[in-house]
């Protein structure tokens, strides 16, 4: 039976962002790579990456739905930028892009700006008197009651105008689910707020800034950004098609589908309610409901719209919610599409359901007039499944109950699944370096 100090489940962005950490806290304690921690990451697939993977394909790079990069933290940023490409390529183009967002919303055949609550100034002028009356009045009968949920809460702050033509379509949309059933919290940090002295604001002197005003991306698709954590690992660290299967959590032995290793402690980025399936724990299932999102990455024969990165299409007659331009990032010569469509964890997403919604995609983009002739020349597509967890009264309730059961056994669950959360790819690093920090102090 094999013997790790630490065992980590996934090499995506926070099994890696740990695996990197924990070393350096050896190191930080006096104890070489070699004398230090003896670590293991377990992989299910046969490369790195989760959903930071990228696809390249006669020219164009994909990733697993777009993968944008905005760090609050400039050591996080400077650590990776280090370990990866720098400078310019042949064709001029920078290894790693910084954009300023240009993100619009498809309404009634025209656009708009990204957020829609404070663009409503934008809108045909019937839409923006009815969403700004609404707003005005918002809370007419609605006492001083919180809200009760996420769609509950999103008529109540911005009215019902703002509410039915953007906020609710287009979350509907996402999360396949009646918005009644997440939490007034469910996107966190992530929603726009924005009162009504911001709105008006916004008409006179536009600052439509969030926490992606401006992002990075490599021009080698997001994967560069996981090279960056694979520069000072040793490549014996990981083991790729090696999955967990079952934890015994009282005697600390995890069973994977090669073998048997015992553990000290355990981190695992794998989907809360797997884990615990693992485990053997009892759990309230239904409390772990999520979407899939089916990502079709799209290469055209010619240019596209310009300028724009990503748009959101609130109509419920559009198949997809989001299309982003990868083309716009670079100023590439050839459309380079991501489209992303929600649906419920359940139900059928087979081949054929998978074909039949590509073409309706491509005759969406049609009515939509991001394609005119072009012609399609290579496409990808990939379900990701969990993509957006439903954060709910019952998921919280559940986390914050196991959390501590699993603690107990040495298991702790990180990343977006692992802690059914809504974060970036920056809060999976500084919640990875704060474990290895907490758990390292031990070593
Ligand atoms: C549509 C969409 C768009 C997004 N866009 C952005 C964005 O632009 N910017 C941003 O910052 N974030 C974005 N995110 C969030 C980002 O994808 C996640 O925060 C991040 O990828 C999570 O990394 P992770 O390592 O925690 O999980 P994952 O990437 O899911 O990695 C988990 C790994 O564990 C492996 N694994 C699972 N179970 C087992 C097992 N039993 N045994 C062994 N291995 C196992 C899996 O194969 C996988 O490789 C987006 C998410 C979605 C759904």
């Amino acid at each position: 039976m094999d013997t790790v100090q630490y065992l980590v489940v996934g090499a995506g962005m926070s099994g890696l962002s740990f695996a990197n950490s924990i070393r350096e806290e050896a190191r930080l304690r006096g104890k070489s790579a070699n004398g230090g921690p003896s670590l293991l990451v377990l992989e299910a697939d046969d490369a790195p990456g989760g959903y930071c993977k990228t696809i390249k394909d006669s020219g164009f790079v994909w990733d697993y739905s777009g993968h944008f990069f905005h760090f609050k933290h400039p050591e996080i940023e400077e650590w990776l930028r280090a370990r990866m490409p720098q400078g310019v390529d042949a064709d001029g183009k920078e290894a790693v892009a910084t954009v300023k967002r240009d993100s619009r919303i498809r309404f009634a055949g025209g656009e708009i700006d990204f957020p829609f609550q404070k663009n409503i100034h934008q809108l045909p002028r019937e839409d923006f008197i009815e969403c700004l009356h609404d707003l005005y009045f918002r809370d007419a009968g609605a006492g001083s009651v919180a809200p009760a949920n996420f769609g509950d809460m999103l008529v109540r702050r911005f009215g019902r105008g703002i509410a039915e033509r953007f906020l609710v379509p287009y979350n509907e949309k996402l999360y396949a689910t009646d918005l009644s059933r997440l939490d007034v919290d469910a996107m966190g940090r992530f929603f726009p707020h924005a009162d009504i002295g911001d709105v008006i604001r916004n008409m006179k002197s536009p600052d439509n800034g969030s926490y992606n005003s401006s992002f990075t991306y490599p021009r080698g698709g997001a994967i560069e950004y996981v090279k960056a954590f694979l520069v000072d690992l040793p490549p014996e660290t990981i083991s790729f098609q090696e999955r967990l299967v079952s934890i015994d959590p009282s005697t600390r032995t995890a069973t994977t589908n090669k073998r048997t290793i015992t553990f000290d402690k355990l981190v695992s980025s794998a989907p809360l309610d797997k884990l615990v399936t693992m485990c053997g724990l009892p759990f309230d299932s239904a409390a772990f409901t999520y979407n899939r999102v089916l990502v079709f990455n799209l290469g055209f024969d010619r240019k596209g719209p310009g300028g724009v990165h990503w748009m959101y299409f609130p109509d419920r007659a559009v198949s997809f919610y989001r299309v982003g331009f990868y083309d716009n990032i670079f100023g590439d010569d050839r459309m380079s599409l991501y489209i992303e469509i929600g649906r419920p964890k359940d139900g059928v997403l087979d081949e054929a359901e998978i074909a039949r919604l590509k073409e309706r995609v491509l005759a969406d983009l049609t009515r939509e007039k991001i394609i005119d002739g072009h012609q399609l020349v290579a496409s990808h597509q990939v379900v990701m499944d969990p993509a957006y967890v439903h954060i709910t009264k019952g998921s919280l309730a559940e986390v914050a109950r196991l959390r501590p059961i699993l603690a107990a056994a040495g298991i702790y669950p990180v990343g977006r699944y692992g802690g059914w959360t809504y974060c970036s790819i920056e809060d999976n690093i500084l919640e990875t370096r704060a474990l290895a920090k907490t758990l390292g102090a031990v070593l």
